[in-house]
């Protein structure tokens, strides 16, 4: 049974914040053995990337085996339906056709000092894009990786995925096809980790890393940080359903299901304003948990992290989910853009009772690549932007110049750094010295 809260309650603060900090994530000392990985891969390369595949993945690799072969990708793309493969397709459009729109202007203006002034994004020139596939496989993470990546104009991607045994699911290979990635390398874990940051003899460094993975691939994240960029650090998955007695328990119970079966660390909370709809919402799960397949994942999870809240009203809901910050939100409201604009921090907002958050798991556009454990207070979900770098740029004229370096020189001795002042001082003695 999942936790039933009610804001009438007078245990309802303790409890709501017991529920805020509950700590999800597995954290086995992890960190010791990613820095041993990482120094290793540094030290030996692709040698200690093959021992290292063969001790966790049970795979034997040359390597020359490192990457998947042309012809070896072309065999698994024959191997899908047409069916997968149409879907995979619609959802790569979607997502093409959403990320476009979020690339941002370059700007250039002159000042009334005679200053010309702007800014330039530009992408990196290489991203490498860390595919899951321990227990299970996520095509649809290629997606979300590489499309953003191949709209900001990324030069270069390198995708990494682990095969254990060898066994890869043809649609990753497809999806990485789809969205026109260079190299795609079967190895996980930090070991993959450490070589796109590093390099190895045969898998040329990043300049950025983005994409999910488990504690290990985590850590070694954290600990590359700096000598390439990351996206950040995704852990497991969380929604909050917000609503009304005006819905059916049956679709809000898989709504809530749909994350549970994530990962037995993930989390599902209902809010509603009617605590008979949440009891009928929590009758709906049980049904639906003996028919599952995930049942033990998304039974572990609904009954250690699961919570159905109780408010008075939306306006209360909307104060509770700006605490939570969840990774995903439903709103299953009668008016859910104006419950919308009330509730700021989130990673995605899915309006209204016909949007499933499963859809935007898949083919509504936006990323599901997207920030949890309440860092939606600070940040976002993947985007063109992860992939950007914005590049300041100025041009003085002599007018300006003399308009704004006195004040530039001024500073400079301020701070006692003399040549600084002097590189203006030089150029405006210059135009202030009578032409010969
Ligand atoms: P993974 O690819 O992240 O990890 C597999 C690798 O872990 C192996 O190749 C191995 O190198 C390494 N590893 C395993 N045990 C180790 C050990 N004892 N010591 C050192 N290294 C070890 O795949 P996974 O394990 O299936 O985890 C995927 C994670 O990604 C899940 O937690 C899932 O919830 C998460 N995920 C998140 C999102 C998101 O958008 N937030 C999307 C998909 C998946």
């Amino acid at each position: 049974m999942p936790q039933f809260l009610d804001t009438t309650s007078p245990d309802f603060e303790p409890a709501f914040v017991a529920l805020l900090n509950a700590k999800r994530e597995d954290s086995p000392d992890v960190d010791a053995t990613v820095a041993e990985i990482i120094a290793d891969v540094r030290a030996r390369g692709d040698a200690a990337v093959i021992e290292l595949t063969a001790k966790f993945d049970r795979l034997d690799l040359t390597p020359a085996q490192l990457a998947f072969t042309p012809d070896e990708i072309a065999e698994a793309i024959d191997a899908v339906s047409p069916q997968d493969r149409a879907a995979l397709e619609l959802a790569a459009e979607r997502i093409r056709s959403y990320h476009v729109r979020q690339m941002p202007e370059d700007a250039q203006w002159t000042d009334p000092d005679g200053a010309t002034l702007g800014w330039r994004f530009s992408p990196v020139s290489a991203a490498g894009l860390y595919v899951p596939g321990g227990l299970a496989s996520y095509p649809s993470s290629v997606l979300m990786n590489a499309v953003p990546a191949k709209v900001a104009g990324v030069g270069r991607l390198a995708v990494t995925v682990p095969t254990p045994d060898g066994q890869v699911n043809p649609l990753v290979l497809l999806a990485a096809h789809i969205a026109g990635v260079d190299e795609i390398y079967r190895i996980g874990g930090a070991q993959a980790i450490a070589a796109l940051a590093y390099g190895t003899g045969t898998i040329a460094p990043v300049d950025k890393i983005t994409g999910p993975g488990n504690a290990f691939v985590a850590a070694a994240k954290r600990r590359v940080f700096g000598k390439v960029g990351i996206d950040m650090i995704a852990g497991p998955s969380e929604i909050l359903v917000i609503a009304d007695a005006d819905n059916d328990p049956d679709w809000i119970a898989l709504d809530l299901l749909s994350q549970a079966e994530h990962d037995e660390s993930a989390q599902s909370l209902l809010i509603t304003d009617d605590a008979g709809f949440g009891r009928a919402v929590a009758d709906a799960v049980d049904k639906r948990l003996r028919t599952l397949e995930r049942t033990a994942i998304a039974g572990a999870s609904w009954r250690d992290y699961g919570a159905i809240i109780t408010v008075r009203d939306l306006d209360q809901a909307a104060e509770l989910s700006n605490r939570i910050a969840p990774e995903h939100l439903e709103l299953c409201v009668a008016d859910p853009a104006a419950l919308a604009e009330k509730t700021i921090h989130a990673g995605a907002i899915f309006l209204g009772q016909w949007t499933p958050e499963a859809i935007g798991d898949y083919v509504g556009g936006p990323n599901h690549v997207l920030p949890t454990a309440r860092s939606a207070r600070f940040s976002s979900g993947l985007s063109v932007m992860d992939f950007l770098k914005r590049t300041t740029l100025a041009q003085m004229t002599p007018q300006a110049l003399r308009a704004i370096g006195p004040s530039a020189e001024r500073l400079a001795q301020s701070e006692s750094l003399q040549a600084h002042g002097l590189s203006v001082r030089a150029r405006l003695d210059s135009l202030n010295r009578p032409p010969i």
